[in-house]
C-alpha cells in the first residue's frame, strides 16, 4: 500500500469549533507538558497582589518586583497598613503604579476587614475587591484554591482564540463565555496557561509564526497550506 498527495485542500471549515477546540486542547498539552502559572508567590494574597501587577505587564518584570515588595508587606494586613507613596515606589516599575498600588492597598483592607484577612474563594466576592475583574478572580480561584470558575482571558488567549477561529468577539467576556460553552471545565486554567505559552513562543501579535506552528492545520487564519494525506488503496 503506498501513500500519496491527492489533494491540497483546507480543512480548517470542515471541522466544529468544538471538535477544533478540543484537538487544539490536546495539542497544547503536548506542546506544554509543565505549563504553569508565570507568577511567582508564597500566598492567595501574594498571587491576588502578583496577578493585580501583572495588568499591561510581563510577568517576568513582576517577578522581579515581588520579591522585594513581599519581604516588605508579606501579607494583607500589612499591606492593608502600608504607607502608599512606599507601596506605589515598590510597584513603580510594572506601569499604572499609583492605580495598581491604591486596588492593592484598598483590596487588602477590604480582606481584612469584611473576609478575616482570607482572600475570598467565590466568584462574586473576589469580584467585589477594588482592581479585581474577572482575570484576576479566574487566576486566583484556579492557582489558589484549584477552582475553575471561568476561563482566564489575558491579551493572549483573547488574541489566539480569535485567530483560532473560537469566537467571533473581540470582548474578553464574550471569549471567555463562548471558551467556557467550547472546552470542559477541568480544562478551563490550564486551556489559558499553555494558550499563552503558544502565545509567548509563536503566535505572537505583530507576527505569527504560522510555518512552524503545530496548530496550522486547526487554524482559520494560518497563512501555512494543509496538506491532505490519504493511502492508496492496494
Ligand atoms: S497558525 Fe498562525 S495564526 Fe494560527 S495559531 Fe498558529 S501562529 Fe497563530
Amino acid at each position: 500500500m503506498g501513500t500519496k498527495i491527492v489533494s491540497v485542500s483546507i480543512t480548517r471549515k470542515s471541522r466544529s469549533k468544538k471538535q477544533r477546540a478540543l484537538e487544539i486542547l490536546v495539542r497544547l498539552k503536548h506542546l506544554y507538558p509543565d505549563a504553569t502559572c508565570s507568577l511567582n508567590y508564597s500566598t492567595p494574597v501574594q498571587l491576588l497582589v502578583a496577578t493585580i501587577l501583572s495588568a499591561q505587564c510581563t510577568d517576568e518584570r513582576v517577578n522581579k518586583v515581588t520579591p522585594g515588595l513581599f519581604s516588605r508587606f508579606p501579607d494583607a494586613a500589612s499591606l492593608a497598613n502600608a504607607d502608599l507613596v512606599e507601596l506605589e515606589n515598590l510597584v513603580r516599575s510594572t506601569g499604572f503604579y499609583r492605580n495598581k498600588a491604591k486596588n492593592i492597598q484598598a483590596s487588602c483592607r477590604m480582606i481584612v476587614s469584611e473576609f478575616d484577612s482570607v482572600v475570598p474563594n467565590k466568584m462574586e466576592q473576589l469580584l467585589r475587591l477594588p482592581g479585581v475583574a474577572r482575570k484576576t478572580a479566574n487566576v486566583v480561584l484556579a492557582h489558589a484554591y484549584g477552582i475553575n470558575a471561568g476561563v482566564t482571558v489575558d491579551t493572549h488567549v483573547n488574541r489566539l482564540s480569535q485567530r483560532l477561529g473560537l469566537t467571533e468577539h473581540s470582548d474578553s467576556i464574550r471569549i471567555e463565555k463562548d471558551l467556557m460553552g467550547l472546552l470542559p471545565q477541568a480544562d478551563w486554567e490550564n486551556w489559558s496557561i499553555r494558550l499563552i505559552y503558544h502565545g509567548r513562543a509563536v503566535c505572537k501579535a505583530r507576527s505569527p509564526a504560522c510555518e512552524i506552528c503545530q496548530l496550522a492545520d486547526l487554524c482559520p487564519t494560518s497563512n501555512k497550506p494543509v496538506l491532505i494525506v490519504r493511502q492508496q488503496e492496494p
